[in-house]
């Protein structure tokens, strides 16, 4: 049977919801083989038990935190080496983007970036040109490193126990630039934007009072995002905005607050699989990406949200 590897990229310790997107789209293709690149492995095992993943292989060593992706990248080498896998899913997130890259280029494979579905003959979707286009394409050299976004697939369950094997890799031709330190951005209680399966933005129409935004954010466990309107403004963090020049969501779930819908936000959230507008102006452009729209103040819509979720 056909094997894929998923690689476990984790943020601190912990396994995102992602990796089991990844399980997901794997078990079309094939049997499941998940890459642990860790100085401490044991624990994000026990996180990956109702994933659909067959096999786990742990590479562990200290390198993986000094040398980062590119140890990484030369770990997955190793493990292709040893699998001869049909293909690698990785998460699209930016690490994930450029350990896929640097291990396109060692193993002389094709690679596709920020697909939004994969078939069974490894077809990939993207949607490229601010969601105008939609794209297929496969990987016809090598062994095909496809990079997924977050939110594309319904995580299906499994408690199969995987087996679960060591695999020394051997780091002699890892880049010698090296993190010195590594210290995680300070964060609130909301899930990571580009992961959350709800995302709540608001713009220029909050006038630079997100206070109602987070609010509602908050209530449905949300991530909060922002036009570039509102983060030129300084009303919110240029981390937190939305589109070309921000980052690309594709949540189960947007909400668009005060935002008219301009390209350029348009281009990063498109894909979300449900998108709510709420603006005054009937004529906004982001009614026309938009599932269903609430035509009014978003002072006085979201108070009523809030108030019904609460109740
Ligand atoms: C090269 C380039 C890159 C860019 N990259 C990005 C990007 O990454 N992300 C991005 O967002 N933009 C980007 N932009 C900017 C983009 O073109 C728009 O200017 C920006 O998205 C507008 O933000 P906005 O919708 O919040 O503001 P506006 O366009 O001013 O819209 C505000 C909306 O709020 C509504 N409104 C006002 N008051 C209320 C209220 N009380 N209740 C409800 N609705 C209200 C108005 O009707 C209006 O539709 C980029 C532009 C360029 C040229």
């Amino acid at each position: 049977m056909s094997n894929v590897l998923i690689l476990v990229d984790h943020v601190g310790g912990i396994v995102p919801r992602a990796v089991g997107e990844l399980a997901t789209f794997g078990k079309r293709v094939g049997s499941v083989t998940a890459v642990i690149c860790s100085s401490k492995s044991a624990d994000l095992i026990s996180q990956l038990s109702t994933f659909a993943i067959d096999k786990v292989i742990v590479c562990e060593g200290v390198e993986f935190e000094k040398y980062s992706v590119s140890a990484t990248a030369q770990a997955l080498q190793t493990v292709i080496a040893k699998e001869s896998p049909i293909a690698v899913l990785i998460t699209s997130s930016a690490r994930g983007k450029e350990i896929a890259g640097r291990l396109a280029v060692r193993c002389e494979s094709g690679l596709i970036t920020d697909a939004i579905d994969l078939d069974s003959s490894l077809v990939a979707t993207q949607s490229v040109f601010g969601g105008s286009t939609t794209v297929h394409s496969s990987v016809s050299h090598g062994v095909p490193i496809i990079t997924l976004r977050s939110n594309a697939v319904d995580v299906v369950q499994d408690s199969n126990t995987p087996v679960v094997e060591n695999l020394a890799v051997t780091f002699d031709g890892v880049d010698k630039a090296v993190v010195t330190s590594v210290e995680p951005a300070v964060k609130g209680g909301r899930p990571e934007l580009t992961e959350a399966s709800i995302v709540v933005s608001g713009g220029r129409g909050t006038d630079g009072n997100f206070a109602p935004v987070e609010e509602f954010a908050d209530l449905l466990g949300a991530a909060v995002g922002a036009s570039r309107a509102a983060t030129d403004a300084g009303w919110y963090p240029h981390a937190n905005q939305v589109g070309q020049t921000g980052k690309t969501v594709s949540p189960q779930l947007y909400v668009a607050c005060g935002i008219s819908g301009a390209i350029q936000h348009r281009a990063g959230m498109q894909t979300s699989k449900t998108i709510v507008a709420i603006n005054k102006d009937p004529d906004a452009p982001i009614f026309d990406v938009a599932d269903f729209g609430v035509v009014g103040d978003l002072f006085a819509v979201l108070p009523q949200a809030i108030g019904a979720l609460q109740a």
